[in-house]
């Protein structure tokens, strides 16, 4: 078969299920795309072949055996910040090309658990600080749908990989919206978990109160099934919560859209920054919703102009803290020929580390030193508890909170945006994160440069099954889910 990679991720499991191909058969496929295709798209920093295919043939084995799980024997790629035993894990930086993780991350290990073949771990911004993965050390990735454009960060490898066929759906990870926002750059659906979902075991850390692994794929009900499997409490993550898991496969039509009630928030769709086609495209969709049977509310959210700052406290301050164990001694990147300490410290971080993410450390050492610390962390804490009871005030009137994803379509490669003109690209995710929120990506259009516009809801906590559900339903009844970039269809 020379179209397995237009397979969803049912009738994968099911044609595994049933024998009409093998796993070994399915990840050969991919494989040689990503070995032909890939060379255009640059989503992969490593590709795992040879483990791969021992997997698939386990994945046979236990197929034949009649002891296969759901999902057994099917592909998926892991965004380099989870961890993988015996393989590179990067988390997109030259600090981490030479790390050789020693275990798995939650996330993984249930990945190969349900019996997942990894094909390999991508791009991403470095330390998943950006917006853009335009990767300083291992290159930019590109937008399948226009290889000039980004496709978003900072799970941009992870979005790129399924929007160019080149994995069926991947892991990505959300502190501010990457996850949406690839989502919405690249075309595809993704889902950002409510705060605790999802295991940060093993996951690298950036902002750890805000981090928060999830799906990406092409259809809600893609992303049911691999959240089905990444989702549950782990004591290994003291911030995962201990909380029963949905089925959020047979839960993709629990929800009813009729007398849903949405809330619009004033404040969202008149932001400077936003786009004319996207707003288009975001109101059009919501008009489809109402065609359902959902009822459009306007409300207010006061805090809006707050999340932008308050984001970009909290996420650097945490940063400059998690990345100080990066020192060029324990593990990672370390600078030739240091005279002293100070010095095996201070080069092994100035050349280990990009120029992003070495901003964020100076800012949030910054906010974080004596005599700043209460004007500005502690101060970002009380407005980050404001913009949350702003959201819960909200959930009394409303069961969903409707937005764009982000304020443009995907940017050009190279259109080298200022920190702060690129900080506020992410005025629509940040809030989410900061509340602790779930959250997803839908696609609902293209611009006229055929470029992917997305709709993003957001939920009140534990709401993924009924965030699924809508855009699943929505899905039911429109197509721009099933659309594939020209890159997509070419065969390897
Ligand atoms: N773009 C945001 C940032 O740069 C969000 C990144 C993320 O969610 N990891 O911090």
């Amino acid at each position: 078969m020379t179209d397995l990679h237009r397979l969803s991720i049912r009738e994968l499991a099911e044609g595994l299920a049933q024998a009409q191909f093998s796993s070994r058969e399915l990840t050969a496929h991919y494989l040689k795309r990503i070995e032909k295709i890939d060379t255009q798209v640059n989503s992969y920093i490593t590709v795992t072949a040879e483990q791969a295919l021992a997997q698939a043939d386990a994945a046979d084995a236990a197929i034949k055996a009649g002891t296969a799980s759901t999902l057994t024997g099917v592909p998926i790629a892991h965004k380099d910040i989870f961890c993988t035993q015996g393989i590179k894990t990067s988390a997109g930086s030259k600090m981490l090309d030479n790390f050789i993780s020693p275990y798995d991350a939650t996330v993984v290990a249930k990945g190969k658990a349900a019996g997942l073949v990894t094909l390999g771990k991508v791009n991403m911004d470095e330390f998943a600080m950006g917006s853009t993965s335009e990767n300083p050390f291992y290159g930019a990735t590109k937008n399948p749908w226009n290889l000039e454009h980004v496709p978003g960060g900072s799970s941009g490898g992870s979005a790129a990989v399924v929007a160019a066929d080149l994995a069926p759906f991947s892991t990505g990870t959300d502190t501010g919206g990457s996850i949406r926002q690839p989502a919405s750059f690249c075309g595809l659906t993704g889902l950002k978990p409510t705060y605790g979902r999802v295991s940060r075991f093993g996951m690298i850390a950036y902002a750890s109160s805000m981090d928060q692994g999830g799906p990406m794929a092409r259809s809600a009900e893609d992303c049911a099934y691999l959240m089905n499997v990444m989702a549950g409490h782990d004591a290994k993550d003291s911030t995962s919560v201990e909380k029963d898991v949905d089925d959020y496969v047979a839960n993709l039509n629990a929800t009813a859209v009729k007398g849903l009630r949405i809330g619009i928030p004033k404040q969202y769709f008149n932001v400077a920054g936003l786009d004319a086609e996207v707003k288009a495209r975001v109101e059009e969709s919501l008009k489809k919703l109402e065609d359902m049977g959902a009822v459009l509310v306007e409300i207010d959210l006061n805090m809006t102009e707050a999340y932008v700052p308050t984001y970009y406290l909290i996420a650097p301050a945490e940063a400059s803290s998690n990345l100080s164990r990066f020192d060029g001694v324990r593990y990672g990147y370390r600078c030739e020929n240091p005279t002293d300490i100070l010095d095996l410290y201070k080069r092994s971080r100035s050349e280990g580390f990009g120029a992003e993410v070495q901003r964020r450390i100076l800012i949030g050492t910054y906010a974080l030193s004596a005599g700043y610390y209460d004007a500005y962390y502690v101060k970002a804490q009380k407005v980050r508890r404001l913009i949350q009871q702003d959201f819960l005030k909200a959930f009394e009137q409303v069961d969903v909170i409707a937005a764009p994803s982000a304020p443009t379509t995907a940017y050009k490669i190279g259109a080298n945006l200022s920190p702060t003109e690129m900080y506020l690209g992410d005025i629509y995710t940040l809030a989410v994160n900061l509340a602790g929120l779930p959250a997803i990506n839908a696609p609902v259009g293209f611009d006229q440069a055929q470029l992917p516009v997305g709709l993003q809801l957001i939920g009140n906590y534990w709401s993924e099954s009924q965030l699924l559900s809508v855009v699943h339903q929505y899905q039911q009844v429109t197509d721009w889910h099933t659309k594939r970039a020209a890159i997509a269809e070419e065969n390897a």
